[in-house]
């Protein structure tokens, strides 16, 4: 939050007030500054016309109130929809909506087109994670620097800031990445938890066991960095690939035993033989990501 007084606050135009767009708006209210909101159902924007908010008929009018325009909106076409015939010259547009790093790219030169500056942004945080700074929600930012700069105490209310470069789909990179990661290891809790289900084991119970683990085990992502950067993916490697391989075939017949689908599991498991097949039984399983990279089939 900022130190300025009230009246310097920047104020805020707000697309879209789903359940993120009204609680960043809320976050914004909150922090002082006067904000317009506009949504393609008015009746979801009115609730905030009563916190404070000021509600604009149309997303032109939105726009013009304001040189800040933050769009938080279900996905790039929306964004697009809800754009098309404003007036975004000299506007700041900061797009929320969460999306690929090509749409954000093509976003940028769309809206630069038009005489906009452009910052993208991945939320790293959920509805009730905004405006509380404590609960560690962040956005990650690119595009324009110089828009970054001016308005970072501003874009501070809702959640913390990470700036990652002025490529504009960088942040959609970045978010997409973390969200990639956070698929695998629900796969991973989704899996354990149907292990253990057929037996008298309280999920409860089973619970502190797997999120102590998981923490436990979250820092070999700093291995993986390190060998992706000297490129020897052998250095310091406590357990190796051909271990690993030898493993998996227990946690499958564990898995057999218990009468649960291995399905979650195979894909990977299938890299990681490969992986050992073209002789790196010594490394970490940093190498899979180099057969991630050559995928047959892979979109370019
Ligand atoms: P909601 O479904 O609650 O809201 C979607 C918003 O998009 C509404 O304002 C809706 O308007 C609007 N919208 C949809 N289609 C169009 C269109 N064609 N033209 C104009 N407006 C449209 O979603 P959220 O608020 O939760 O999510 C918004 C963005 O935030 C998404 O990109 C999401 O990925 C991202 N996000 C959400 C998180 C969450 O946990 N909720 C977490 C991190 C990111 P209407 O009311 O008229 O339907």
């Amino acid at each position: 939050m900022t130190d300025n007084p009230v009246a310097s606050r920047t104020p805020v135009t707000l697309l879209g007030t789903g359940a993120m767009g009204s609680a960043l708006a809320r976050a914004w209210l909150a922090a002082g500054h006067e904000v317009t909101v506009w949504n393609r159902t008015p009746a979801r924007a009115q609730t905030l016309a009563a916190e404070g908010a000021t509600v604009a008929r149309t997303a032109a009018e939105a726009v013009t109130a304001n040189r800040l325009v933050i769009a938080c909106l279900l996905d790039d076409a929306s964004v697009g929809e809800a754009l098309e015939g404003t007036d975004l010259s000299s506007r700041d547009l900061v797009n929320l909506t969460t999306g690929t790093p090509a749409e954000a790219r093509a976003r940028a030169a769309w809206a630069e087109a038009r005489g906009a500056r452009y910052l993208d942004g991945g939320i790293m945080a959920v509805p009730p994670m905004i405006g509380v700074p404590q609960s560690g929600g962040y956005v990650f930012y690119s595009g324009s620097p110089d828009l970054f700069t001016e308005h970072r105490d501003t874009l501070a209310a809702p959640a913390g800031t990470r700036y990652v470069g002025a490529d504009p789909g960088f942040a959609a990179l970045h978010d997409v990445a973390l969200l990639s990661a956070m698929s695998g290891m629900f796969a991973g809790i989704t899996h354990a938890f149907a292990l253990i289900r057929p037996e008298d084991i309280a999920p409860k119970d089973f619970a502190p066991l797997l999120v102590d683990w998981l923490t436990a085990m979250a820092p070999a992502a700093h291995q993986t960095a390190d060998g992706l950067a000297t490129g020897d993916y052998t250095r310091n490697v406590v357990s190796n690939l051909a271990m690993q391989v030898a493993g998996n075939a227990t946690l499958l017949r564990t898995a057999e035993e218990q009468r649960v689908s291995p399905e979650l599991l195979t894909p990977y498991m299938a890299l990681m033989e490969r992986r050992l097949g073209q002789g790196h039984g010594d490394e970490d399983g940093t190498g899979i990501v180099e057969l991630l990279e050559s995928a047959p089939g892979t979109p370019a």
